[in-house]
């Protein structure tokens, strides 16, 4: 996308910051069932950060006239609360990241399908629920981070290959209680089959420098402090941590580039079972898939766009391109279960 174009949707995003005045909601507000049945109230419930998704709830309704509502928490209390809300839930829509939690919305029974060309045309089979319950809307690549000072990239080369000698006391890596590894070890079972996956993930424990680490970005800091020479995280908190410190001493390696891909997942949102504005919620998922909305909504945390036709950030294109594994990202929510467990046998946690 040239300057211009971004520079035009920037000044649309201000304008519709100060025109809307978009509706936290409080749990008092629940009780007015003439508003939830109102046809122009599209009611949100999204474990993705207010900041990143405001801008286009403020834009949608500039545009539409449809008021947007929303509660902001974690993706399991939103999905334990759906449950407990059954059919009087106020919520059309669930927006949170990780494949495996929207998988896990579509299995507990709280999202209904829905038939959509305009989907099916803007958004990649692989990353869409095959019950056609769920779309992603961005997307996020969970790489290799490696010291440019300690590391030559050309000693990289696959996932697995961390798990070598070679990286003996070299790797550092996030805690396997977060979602984001459970993902990334379950499209692995997914290609490679439980046992190979168990001795490559046994092979990373063995290699590890350190306890593994609440977050991507304590392990990124493991790395530059020379703890650890390797990790893998997802790219949009290089990206932060790039743009605050541009001399970083870290660069991005996309591994499996001669076989299945570096390992995405997407953020993303299913239309609610008990839905009073299905029509609203596709609608926004829909005018959510296009370019202009597609650009804004991986630009506001360097991700990358779901949308084949739309380009990423010139911050994302710098890290250059890569093949993205094609494995249905829905595998990290029906594999979850045994990525857990074959974690917890090989020791790491
Ligand atoms: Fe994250």
């Amino acid at each position: 996308m040239n300057q211009l174009r971004r520079s035009v949707i920037i000044n649309r995003l201000a304008k519709a910051a100060k025109v809307t005045g978009i509706s936290m909601l409080s749990v008092g507000l629940f009780a007015c069932a003439d508003d939830s049945a109102n046809k122009n109230v599209l009611t949100v419930y999204t474990a993705r950060n207010e900041q990143l998704i405001r801008p286009l709830f403020d834009l949608y309704q500039q545009e539409t006239g449809t008021e947007i509502r929303y509660i902001t928490d974690s993706a399991g209390p939103l999905l334990a609360r759906l449950k407990a809300e059954g059919a009087n839930t106020p919520a059309d829509l669930f927006v949170t990241v990780d494949a495996g939690f929207l998988w896990q919305a579509s299995n507990e029974g709280v999202l209904q399908p829905f038939d959509s060309e305009i989907l099916k045309t803007n958004i990649p089979e692989s990353l869409r629920s095959t019950q056609d319950d769920w779309v992603g809307l961005s997307l996020r690549a969970r790489t290799i981070i490696y010291s440019t000072d300690r590391v030559n990239p050309e000693d990289l080369s696959t996932y697995e290959a961390l798990a070598g000698p070679d990286w003996n006391g070299r790797l550092c890596l996030r805690t396997a209680k977060k979602v984001y590894n459970q993902s990334l070890v379950a499209t692995m079972i997914k290609t490679l089959g439980e046992p190979e996956t168990e001795s490559i993930v046994g092979g990373w424990v063995k290699n590890l420098a350190a306890a593994p680490f609440s977050n991507d970005n304590q392990a990124m800091e493991a790395v530059v402090a020379g703890l650890c020479d390797v990790t893998i995280v997802n790219t949009y908190y290089y990206g932060r941590m790039k743009e605050d410190n541009p001399d970083l001493p870290l660069a991005v390696f996309w591994p499996n580039q001669d076989d299945r891909g570096v390992h995405v997942n997407v953020s993303g949102a299913g239309i609610t079972k008990y839905a009073k504005n299905p029509v609203a919620a596709k609608d926004f998922l829909e005018w959510l898939s296009k370019p202009e909305a597609q650009y804004i909504f991986a630009e506001a945390n360097q991700e990358y766009p779901v949308n084949p036709e739309v380009e990423p950030s010139e911050l994302v294109k710098s890290w250059g391109e890569f093949k993205a594994d094609s494995v249905n990202v829905e595998a990290a929510g029906r594999l979850q279960a045994e990525a857990i467990k074959l974690m917890d046998r090989v020791g790491y946690h």
